[in-house]
């Protein structure tokens, strides 16, 4: 029998919940701990603590508060982990709850969170994808259904006293080089909508004050949002502090390279079987900076794609020296643009690449001026042919069905 070392209950708010935290700092105490090879269960609430409704209105997404995700299980201590290790995690198995088959996928406005395409999709919008087993399809975007590389988006250590100190100094640093920027340049400590777990009273206060936002990817991992890292896949963390204190939590069923709508991949709620061990100095043996894993060996065999290239010449012509962001930008327009003669909105066409299994590519990064970025897109989770050829796109009957919008207030 596996324990169940973290439960949810999702009708309950995630900040009444002591092994949920939404912030990262060393101080927050562990709420289980488990010895090297153990298994056992962690339930999750979404990454939003349910702030996202099933429904066809958009405004949740809208008005979603950011300074409350994500929301995390954990801290687990695992007995003899000492800063220098490495904890071994394999992920045994990934599944979402029988009685919550759902997730959703949206896009924030400009004005509040914004996403990889924010100048072209400035409004909020969102679609909800149902659940059945392995495979998972929309009423928002029809002709398109697939089977789930599901993962963690969100996982890590907590960090030391001084690895947060470098987060928050560096990160800082950056966010005043243009404080009024919207979207903001970083996200910064923001104690009001903290959620510290077990702390209490003042030390916790202090601790809001500042403790790092989940929202960036770090050393320690956190929110790298890597679909790979999926059940079947073994990962190797980082240590900072005594017990390491095993967080996870932002679900997806299924996501594209990039998580470029933000908003997110298909995020659900869930549950997570694990199994941990150490290396002991593991970091040192093997030069370990962030972590590295090992992908599973069951992954969905989408083996045909149209991959759709970009270049770093930017919507307006202007000329950028090798960079990859503005390049993958190009190649998801790019794929926009095609599916788009398909009969597909741009919004539905947008959520596409957000959720399914997308594959993105650094291509080239040495070709002066311009870096090489490919999107590649599996054909084969369409239910008519993307192909092109010489009678042009057979356009595929949407039934006016699109993704619901809500206009900014
Ligand atoms: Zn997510």
């Amino acid at each position: 029998m596996t324990d169940t070392l973290i439960k949810v209950d999702l009708s309950q708010s995630a900040y009444d919940n002591d092994m949920i935290h939404n912030r990262w700092h060393p101080d927050i105490p562990m709420v289980a701990w488990v010895e090297p090879g153990d298994d056992f269960i962690v339930e999750c609430v979404d990454w939003t603590g349910g702030q996202i409704k099933n429904d066809d209105d958009a405004a949740d997404v809208r008005d979603v508060d950011l300074t409350q995700v994500h929301f995390l299980s954990g801290p687990i201590g695992i007995k003899g982990a000492e800063p220098g290790d490495l904890l071994v995690v394999d992920f045994l198995d990934i599944g979402a709850f029988p009685h919550n088959l759902w997730g959703f996928n949206g896009f924030f406005s400009k004005k509040n969170g914004g996403g990889f395409l924010t100048e072209h999709f400035p409004e909020a919008q969102k679609s909800i994808w149902d659940i059945s087993g392995m495979f998972t399809k929309s009423r928002h975007v029809p002709g398109v259904s697939f089977a789930g590389l599901i993962h963690p988006g969100l996982i890590g250590c907590l960090p030391s006293k001084e690895m947060l100190e470098t987060w928050n100094t560096r990160e800082a640093a950056l966010y005043n080089t243009d404080p009024n920027r919207v979207p903001a340049l970083a996200t910064l400590p923001y104690g009001p909508t903290a959620h510290m777990g077990r702390m209490t009273g003042d030390a916790a206060e202090a601790a809001a004050a500042e403790g790092a936002r989940t929202v960036p990817p770090r050393e320690h991992g956190g929110n790298c949002d890597i679909k790979d890292l999926s059940r079947g896949a073994k990962v190797f963390f980082p240590v900072y502090v005594n017990g390491g204190g095993l967080s996870m939590g932002d679900l997806h069923f299924s996501q594209g390279d990039g998580e470029i709508t933000f908003c997110g991949a298909i995020e659900m709620a869930g549950w997570v079987h694990l199994k941990v061990g150490l290396i002991k100095g593991g970091m040192a043996k093997y030069g370990i900076r962030n972590p590295i894993f090992k992908p599973s060996p069951i992954t969905p065999t989408y083996n045909d794609y149209l991959i759709f290239e970009g270049i770093s010449v930017d919507e307006g012509g202007k000329q950028h020296y090798l960079d990859v962001h503005i390049a993958y930008r190009q190649a998801c327009l790019n794929a926009i643009e095609y599916l788009k003669k398909f009969g597909y909105s741009g919004a539905q066409a947008y959520a596409i690449l957000g959720t399914a299994p997308v594959q993105g590519h650094i291509s080239g990064v040495v070709d002066i001026p311009n870096a090489c970025a490919t999107l590649w897109l599996p054909t084969e989770i369409f239910e008519f042919s993307v192909q092109p050829g010489a009678d042009g796109p057979a356009v595929f009957d949407t039934r006016g069905i699109d993704v619901p919008l809500a206009p900014d207030l």
